[in-house]
């Protein structure tokens, strides 16, 4: 949505050379942007059935927690290594060099959960696909995954669109990064 994309900063060489940042905080601190972004998402997901939101740490809690209420259901971190306080189930992701690794609580789900799961961007995917892994290693069901911003040469919504047929939903998408 061009209203969205249009308050979404970018902050190029960050956090490296060559990267363009494309920075939530802008609309974030923005009323209307903050309200028209957590109401997409309540509107497309008000009347799906889904029971939880997985949020992925850190950004992807800012949006899951907001959506969680407004849908009156509850939220589930899905957090970095050694974070989360109780047992959890793991999944392993790869870096650019090297792994690393996510968790989610072993008691997050219940049988018949339909999850919903959200972050900030999609780039390459490594970080959903390792979250999906991880609720359906919950053995629970991942109904969509949902973002602000889709890089979409980076190729990471089709792969998982392809590959574990599960839909992302982004509300804008920055072509060329
Ligand atoms: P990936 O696992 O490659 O899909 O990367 C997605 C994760 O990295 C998300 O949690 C994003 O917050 C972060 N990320 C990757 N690339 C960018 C970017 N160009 N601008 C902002 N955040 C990014």
């Amino acid at each position: 949505m061009s209203i969205i994309k249009s308050k979404i900063r970018t902050i190029p060489d960050y956090p490296k050379p060559g990267i363009q940042f494309r920075d939530i905080t802008s609309l974030l601190i923005d009323p209307e942007g903050l309200k028209l972004t957590i109401g997409s998402f309540v509107n497309r997901y008000q009347n799906q059935g889904i029971t939880k939101v997985a949020g992925i740490e850190a950004r992807g809690f800012i949006f899951g927690a907001a959506l969680a209420f407004q849908l009156g259901i509850g939220f589930v971190p899905i957090r970095k290594k050694g974070k989360l306080p109780g047992e959890t189930l793991s999944q392993e992701y790869a870096l650019e060099y090297g792994v690393d690794h996510i968790e989610i609580h072993k008691d997050a789900a219940r049988p018949g959960d339909k999850f919903l799961i959200m972050d900030d961007l999609i780039a390459t995917g490594g970080t959903l696909i390792a979250s999906i892994q991880l609720i359906k290693k919950l053995g629970a069901d991942v109904h969509e995954a949902a973002v602000i911003v889709d890089l979409p040469d980076l190729g990471g919504s089709a792969k998982i669109e392809k590959e574990l047929k599960i839909p992302i939903f982004s509300l804008c998408s920055f072509e060329g990064d």
